[in-house]
C-alpha cells in the first residue's frame, strides 16, 4: 500500500532520505495497489501547481498499481494518453513525489489503442489532441463553413469534398479542425488508417528516404491510406522536389477516393512557388477559410476552454478577456492560463476585477491605438542603427532583415495593424511574408535568450510611449 508521509518531509528532495535504503529497494521490486486517497492528493497537486494542464477527465483516470517505484495510470483514450505523455508525466511524478515522500514515477497506458489502423512517421499513435475534437469547437460566422465541411469530411470520408483544403491565420483552429476530423473518424472506426502529420514531418520524412534510399516504403506509407490529412501545407513552398512527390501522392489517393484534408496559412493560389499542378489539385475540392473570431464566438470559447479546465468562469470575465484579446484563440487562451494562474497563487476566485490586475498589458494593448507603426520603427530603427528606407526596401541582408522582422512583430503585437497591412507597410510584402517574419523572430525569442532581450527592451521604450 502506499501511503503519504508526514507533512514536514513532503517537499521533494529531502522526503526521499525519510525511506531506507533497504526498505526502498524491496518496496521498488513489489507491487502495490494504490491508495485512492493518496491519488485524489496527487490530482489535487497537480490541479495546484499546474491549473493549465488540468482537463475534466483527469478524474477518470485509474491508477492501477505501483510497480517497481513507478504509479502506472490507465486513461481512456489514446488522444488522452498522447495528452498526458507529452505533457504530464513530469508534474504528476513531481507531485507523486512531493504528496509520499517516495522517490516514485508517473506513467501513463491506455488499453484501447487500435491494432493496426492508426499511425504516423515511425508507426507511432497519431498525436491528437483530446481537446481537439467538434464538440469543444465553437461556431460563428467566422469558422461555420470550414467546421461544417470538416463534419461532413469525418461522416464520409471520401465522398464529402475532395480535397478539403482549409486555410487562415495563426491560431484560428486549423488543426483544431484536422484533428477533429481523425477523431470522428477513428471514434467510429478505430482501425481506419489514417495520416494525419504536419508539413514538416512529411518533408523530414521524404528526406531522410531519399537519403536512405528507401522511397518504396516512404510511398507505400502515404499512398496506402485511407485518409490523409497534412496540417500547414504552405510549407511546401520553393521545394521542387517535394512537391513533385506530394503530386504523385495527391493522384493516387484521389483517385482511389481517398479522403485528403489540408491546412494552409493561405489559399492555394497564394502560397508562393507553388506549382500550378499543384494549386489546381488543392483547388478541385472544396477551399474554405477560417477568420478571426467576431466577439461573441470569442466568448463562448473562453467559456469552452474554462469548462475544459474544470474552472468557474464567471459571464463577466469571459466577456472582458473576449473583448481585451482579439488577436487570435491561442491568445485567448494564454490569457485564460494567465488569469488563473493569478486567481491560483493568490488564492481567490476568478473574477472581474483580478482579470483586469491579469490581463492588464494586453488589455491596454487591445484599447490603446495610440501606438503607431512609425513608434515601433523609430524605437527599432534606433536600436539596431538601420534606416527607414532599408526596411523598406527589398534588400534581404541579415543586417536588414533581421531588424525588418522585428518591426513586423512589434507591430503585430502592438497595434491593431492587419497582416496585409503590416506587410504593406514594409515594402509592399505579403502576408504570407509577414507570417514568416512572426513565426522567425518567435522562435528566437523562445530560444535565444539575448534575442529575448533586445526585443523586449525595445517593447520597453515603446510601452513607456504609450502610458
Ligand atoms: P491554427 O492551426 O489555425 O494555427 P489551432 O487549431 O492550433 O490554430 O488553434 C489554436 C487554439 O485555439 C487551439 O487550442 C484551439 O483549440 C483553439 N481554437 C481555435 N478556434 C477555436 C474554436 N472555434 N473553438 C474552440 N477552440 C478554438
Ligand atoms: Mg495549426
Amino acid at each position: 500500500m502506499l501511503t503519504t508521509h508526514s507533512p514536514s518531509s513532503r517537499e521533494a528532495g529531502p522526503a526521499v532520505k525519510a525511506v531506507p535504503p533497504a526498505r526502498r529497494a524491496a518496496e521498488s521490486s513489489a507491487t502495490h495497489a494504490v491508495d485512492p486517497t493518496v491519488w485524489q492528493r496527487i490530482l489535487q497537486n497537480v490541479r495546484l501547481h499546474h491549473p493549465s494542464l488540468n482537463r475534466v477527465w483527469f478524474d477518470q483516470m485509474t491508477p492501477r498499481q505501483l510497480t517497481n517505484g513507478v504509479i502506472q495510470v490507465t486513461v481512456a483514450t489514446p488522444a488522452q494518453l498522447n495528452f498526458c505523455q507529452s505533457q504530464c508525466q513530469q508534474p504528476f511524478t513531481h507531485a507523486a513525489q512531493s504528496i509520499t515522500g517516495r522517490l516514485v514515477a508517473v506513467s501513463f497506458h491506455c488499453e484501447n489503442i487500435p491494432r493496426g489502423g492508426v499511425f504516423n512517421e515511425g508507426d507511432q499513435p497519431l498525436p491528437l489532441n483530446p481537446d481537439y475534437v467538434f464538440e469543444n469547437f465553437v461556431t460563428g460566422p467566422c469558422n461555420r463553413l470550414p467546421h461544417a465541411a470538416s463534419v461532413a469530411v469525418g461522416e464520409n470520408p471520401g465522398k464529402a469534398y475532395n480535397p478539403l483544403f482549409i486555410h487562415g491565420g495563426v491560431g484560428l483552429g486549423k488543426t483544431h479542425l484536422l484533428q477533429a476530423v481523425c477523431q470522428t473518424i477513428l471514434q467510429r472506426e478505430p482501425g481506419a488508417r489514417i495520416c494525419y502529420l504536419s508539413c514538416d514531418a512529411f518533408m523530414n520524412h521524404f528526406l531522410d528516404a531519399v537519403q536512405s534510399g528507401q522511397m518504396s516504403d516512404f510511398r507505400h506509407r502515404y499512398r496506402d491510406v485511407d485518409l490523409l490529412l497534412i496540417d500547414d501545407i504552405h510549407f511546401l513552398t520553393d521545394k521542387k522536389l517535394i512537391q513533385e512527390e506530394f503530386f504523385h501522392t495527391f493522384n493516387e489517393l484521389y483517385q482511389h477516393k481517398k479522403q485528403i484534408v489540408l491546412s494552409s496559412d493561405s489559399p492555394p493560389n497564394e502560397i508562393p512557388q507553388l506549382e500550378e499542378r499543384l494549386v489546381s489539385r488543392f483547388n478541385c475540392g472544396l477551399v474554405t477559410r477560417v477568420d478571426k473570431a467576431c466577439y461573441e464566438t470569442r466568448v463562448a470559447i473562453v467559456k469552452k476552454k474554462a469548462a475544459l479546465r474544470g474552472m468557474a468562469m464567471p459571464d463577466d470575465v469571459a466577456c472582458y478577456i473576449a473583448a481585451s484579446i482579439d488577436t487570435n484563440t491561442r491568445e485567448l487562451e494564454g490569457a485564460i492560463t494567465r488569469v488563473q494562474s493569478v486567481a491560483m497563487l493568490r488564492q481567490i476566485p476568478i473574477e472581474l476585477d483580478l482579470a483586469r490586475q491579469a490581463l492588464g498589458d494586453d488589455a491596454q494593448a487591445a484599447t490603446a491605438p495610440q501606438l503607431t507603426i512609425q513608434n515601433i520603427i523609430d524605437a527599432v530603427t534606433q536600436f539596431y542603427g538601420v534606416k527607414l528606407a532599408d526596411l523598406q526596401s527589398k534588400r534581404r541582408h541579415r543586417s536588414i532583415t533581421m531588424p525588418r522582422q522585428v518591426c513586423m512583430y512589434l507591430a503585430r503585437k502592438r497595434t491593431r495593424y492587419s497582416l496585409e497591412e503590416i506587410g504593406g507597410y514594409f515594402g509592399g510584402r505579403d502576408h504570407t511574408t509577414v507570417m514568416h517574419a512572426l513565426r522567425a523572430v518567435q522562435d528566437r525569442i523562445d530560444t535565444e535568450i539575448a534575442f529575448r532581450g533586445e526585443v523586449e527592451q525595445i517593447d520597453r521604450t515603446l510601452t513607456s510611449k504609450a502610458a
